[in-house]
């Protein structure tokens, strides 16, 4: 029972990002989708207590202007790194981190603001995101379609069982290994939030899930423009990117964060782990068959 208004909760102070790592390490890495299924396992990282962006505290508004350092308030903690956002584990936050190492509880979530996009798809299969995102995909869509640019809707929510489905057939085709580069287990996949959709060019239907969604001009239109309306591309290019999000570069998966935080995680060319300061979720804890998250 996820509360709409749980979705809004921008605490922030912009100010600086914090570690501003560039990585674009180019790469045409293979590896892992994220968009067939999600990452995956166990040991849920609890959000240490996670940074509170502190408001920028007052500005001592003292007059005082000694040539030396003004001592330091002693019951002023040192300012936390500000940014627009902190990371949540709460599955109804917009901030919801959901990786390999942190799967989505209760694992079977599901949203209860998901309405049908008013986009057009590529499947038959009307596809949903949460309220709010739902409303910033479509004037993404508004904006790139006054550009001249047709994009369409591969998939947006997914919920529980249908990743299930997908991962267990895959899995029994082709075994765990390869199943995890490809498809996200069931409670790991950003699609379960209802705040990731997969586009899709539709003068390009051969790039659909393919790396060269990035070079159509509806990819590169999406890579330029998406943090205006709250999307990051969630798996940046790059094999320190992907050694960081469990996933190879997929230009065509975005993820809802709000504008503001979506515009700082851009600015600061940083993976959403990275942002966050959030350890690296390459893989998978636990196998399958015995990952404690989904089978208790
Ligand atoms: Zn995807």
């Amino acid at each position: 029972m996820p509360r709409e208004g749980q979705m809004t909760q921008p605490t922030t102070t912009p100010e600086g990002l914090l570690s501003r790592r560039v990585l674009l390490a180019a790469a045409a890495t293979l590896g892992l989708s994220a968009c067939a299924g999600e990452p995956i396992s166990p040991g849920q990282t609890t959000p240490s207590g996670s940074a509170a962006p502190s408001p920028a505290d007052t500005q001592p508004a003292e007059t005082s202007t000694p040539s030396a350092e003004t001592p330091a308030e002693t019951d002023t903690p040192s300012p936390t790194p500000t940014r627009a956002s902190d990371p949540s584990w709460d599955a109804d936050s917009r901030y919801v981190l959901v990786n390999k190492r942190n799967p989505l509880e209760p694992a079977n979530y599901e949203p209860d603001d998901l309405r049908v996009l008013d986009l057009r798809g590529v499947y038959e299969t009307p596809q949903m995101m949460r309220a709010e995102a739902a409303e910033a995909c479509e004037d993404l869509f508004a904006a790139a379609a006054a550009e001249g640019l047709a994009l369409a809707v591969s998939t947006a929510y997914r919920g529980f069982e249908h990743q299930r489905s997908l991962y267990e057939t895959r899995y029994a085709e082709r075994g765990q290994q390869a199943t995890d580069e490809s498809t996200a287990r069931p409670g790991y996949s950003e699609h379960q939030t209802g705040l990731a959709v997969d586009l899709a060019s539709i003068e390009n239907p051969e790039c659909q899930l393919g790396q060269c969604f990035g070079e159509t001009p509806e990819g590169m239109w999406v890579a330029e423009h998406a943090h205006e309306f709250g999307f990051i591309i969630r798996y940046p290019d790059g094999a320190e990117a992907q050694e960081i999000t469990g996933y190879f570069y997929e230009p065509w998966h975005l993820r809802y964060l709000g504008v503001e935080t979506a515009t700082e995680v851009v600015q600061a060319g940083v993976t959403l782990e990275e942002y966050w300061e959030q350890p690296p979720a390459p893989d998978y804890e636990h196998d399958y068959a015995t990952d404690p998250h989904l089978h208790s």
